[in-house]
Formats: C-alpha cells, sequence, structure tokens
C-alpha cells in the first residue's frame, strides 16, 4: 500500500510504490517522488544523492526485492516541455518528455535527424543517457547539450563534445537530466513520415511489439577473434543471432522466455518474477559462450540492492 508522507516544502514522498517498467515485473521502491520543479528535483537529490532516476522503463529490470534508494520519475508536466525551432531546426525537450511524442512533433515541424528512432518507448532523458537507436541512427547523433544536475545538487550543462557517445551508452550516468538540446535538420515532412512508416514496419515485422519485454536484452558484441560464418576481429555483430543460432529461441526459466521472433528479446507471463528473467539471461549468456567463445553483456539496466 502506497502512503503519501509530506516532507519539508511539500515535496511528497511515496512509500512502497510499485516500479513501472515494460517487462511488467519487478519489485517496488521503498520510497518514490515525482518532482514538481527543480528546487523539489534538487531536494531530493539532498535526500538521497544516490536516488534512482526512472524514465518510462522501457530498458529497465527491477530485482524482486525492490529498490532502497528513493527512486525519481519526472512524470510532472513541467518535466515534458517541447520547443522547437523549426527555421533553425534546435529543438529543446523536457527530459520527461516521450521521444515518440517528440518524434511526432519535429516530423509535424519538418525536422530531420531523430525520425529514425520511430517505435523506440523512451523517455527524452532515458534515451540520451542510453543513446537509444540501431539501424536507422542514434540519438546521440543529434544532441548539442544536455542539462541536468549532478548528485551534489548542483546544475550542470554537457555539451555535445563533453558527452562521449557510443554504442547504446553515454557516460552521463553521473547526472540526472532535465532537458536535452537537440540540433535538427530543416526537411520535408511528407518525405520524413514516409520514413518514419517505413522505419515502424521493419520493428514490426522483426519484433514482438506487443509482448512484454525490455527490448534488446544484450549488446552487440564485438569480436574479439574472427570466427568463421560469424564475422571478422573488431566487428559488432547481432547478440540476436547469436543467441538463435546457439539454439535458445523459446528457452523458458519460470515466466521469462527467449522470443520465438527475436533472440535478443525476454518476453514475460503474468507471475514471471525478475529471477526469471536473471535466470534466462545466465542461461543464454553460458550457451552463446559455449557455442562461439563470445561473451555477451547486458544491455538493458538492471536495478537491486547493494549488498
Ligand atoms: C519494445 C521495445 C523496443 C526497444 N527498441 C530499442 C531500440 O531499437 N533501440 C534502443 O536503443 N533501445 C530500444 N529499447 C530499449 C529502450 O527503449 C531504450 O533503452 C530507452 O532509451 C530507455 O529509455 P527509458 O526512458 O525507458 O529509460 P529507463 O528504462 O526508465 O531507464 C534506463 C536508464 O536510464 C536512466 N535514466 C532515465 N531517465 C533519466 C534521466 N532523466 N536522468 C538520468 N538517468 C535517467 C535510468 O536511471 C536507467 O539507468 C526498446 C525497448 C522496448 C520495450
Amino acid at each position: 500500500m502506497s502512503v503519501a508522507v509530506p516532507s519539508h516544502n511539500e515535496l511528497v514522498i511515496e512509500r512502497d510504490v510499485p516500479i513501472a517498467t515494460w517487462f511488467k515485473i519487478g519489485g517496488r521502491a521503498e520510497r518514490f517522488a515525482k518532482p514538481r520543479s527543480v528546487d523539489e528535483l534538487a531536494q531530493c537529490v539532498r535526500l538521497d544523492p544516490e536516488l534512482r532516476v526512472l524514465g518510462d522503463g522501457a530498458n529497465l529490470l527491477v530485482h524482486d526485492d525492490g529498490v532502497a534508494e528513493l527512486v525519481v520519475e519526472l512524470a510532472e508536466p513541467c518535466w515534458k516541455r517541447i520547443e522547437i525551432d523549426a527555421r533553425t531546426g534546435r529543438v529543446v525537450a523536457g527530459a520527461g518528455a516521450l521521444l515518440q511524442r517528440l518524434i511526432k512533433s519535429t516530423i509535424d515541424a519538418g525536422l530531420a535527424g531523430i525520425e529514425g528512432l520511430g517505435g523506440i518507448p523512451a523517455t527524452v532523458g532515458g534515451a540520451a543517457i542510453m543513446n537509444a537507436g540501431g539501424k536507422f541512427g542514434q540519438i546521440g547523433d543529434v544532441v548539442q547539450c544536455v542539462r541536468g544536475i549532478d548528485r551534489a545538487g548542483i546544475d550542470v550543462v554537457r555539451d555535445r563534445r563533453e558527452i562521449a557517445f557510443d554504442y547504446r551508452r553515454s557516460g552521463l550516468n553521473d547526472i540526472i537530466i532535465t532537458s536535452v538540446e537537440l540540433m535538427l535538420r530543416p526537411s520535408d515532412a511528407a518525405a520524413l513520415k514516409v520514413k518514419h512508416r517505413e522505419v515502424m514496419a521493419y520493428k514490426k515485422d522483426s519484433q514482438p511489439l506487443a509482448a512484454d519485454s525490455a527490448g534488446c536484452v544484450f549488446k552487440n558484441p564485438a569480436l574479439a577473434t574472427d570466427l568463421d560464418g560469424i564475422g571478422a576481429k573488431g566487428a559488432r555483430v547481432s547478440a540476436g543471432m547469436l543467441i538463435d543460432r546457439a539454439g535458445c529461441k523459446g528457452l523458458s526459466v519460470g515466466g521469462a522466455t527467449v522470443s520465438d521472433r527475436h533472440g535478443n528479446f525476454i518476453v514475460t507471463a503474468p507471475g514471471c518474477r525478475a529471477a526469471d528473467v536473471l535466470g534466462l539471461m545466465d542461461l543464454v549468456t553460458q550457451r552463446v559462450t559455449d557455442a562461439f567463445g563470445v561473451k555477451i553483456e547486458p544491455e538493458i539496466v538492471i536495478w537491486r540492492r547493494e549488498p
């Protein structure tokens, strides 16, 4: 049961709150807050400098025991604002805005650069932290700067030259992102809509979008040596392909199953526990290592209690 406990200056801290993720499983937050301003966010940091930020929960597995740190969600309207300058291509979006809403707005404004991220569930903050993307581009390519606060509650601005965007990483994990500035290119809205539809069709065709999952569970590994029929040393190869070829499609632990549609998706059934997903991840990792000598690493973020 969740009980709202007002603390000083009206910041509301709720207790024992479920953490909403796309896996639709996992533990709860002992303490949970939805700050309504930068001041309230700074208060949250003072209450718990180790706080965790919940985005859309699309890349997140929360251990069944939940977490002790304060969990903060930027869900209030003040974190969801989107400003678009269609002439210059400058776009500023609050970290809590949904990426898919931002994509629609920028396409409507005739701005190119993020239409290839169609179908990726995320908040703008979560997308920037994870450098969300894939076959059709990644958000880091168009980020100009990121604003946020650090763990001491100090305002931070990171210019793109200071951000180490790489495959599914940004190096921004030390800050709580409050907004992201993008530079997009003026373009033809009708052509962008066509491109966006193509991207969505590709996703629907290759991914189990109706099932409960967190998208790709493992990062595509870079090969340490040449592998016959797989790729050359240094090449980044599809983890889904390795998982498929290791015979893992359809493999289950409890309520967690490797999708038949896409080897890198683990889908959960009602009653599934986070421990089932973690057990299945271990099994898949072992089978891929045994088959190819390649160690695959998680792409999803796993929240668990520190020992
Ligand atoms: C069906 C499906 C398809 C997917 N396809 C793709 C894909 O094609 N490409 C891809 O890259 N990903 C994909 N994903 C994964 C997911 O969409 C991305 O990783 C996305 O960026 C997660 O954003 P989020 O807001 O949900 O973050 P969350 O999952 O809520 O959090 C992820 C991490 O970001 C941190 N975080 C979130 N917001 C902030 C903030 N404001 N400040 C600081 N830290 C923050 C969290 O603390 C956590 O560590 C898919 C997921 C699903 C369910």
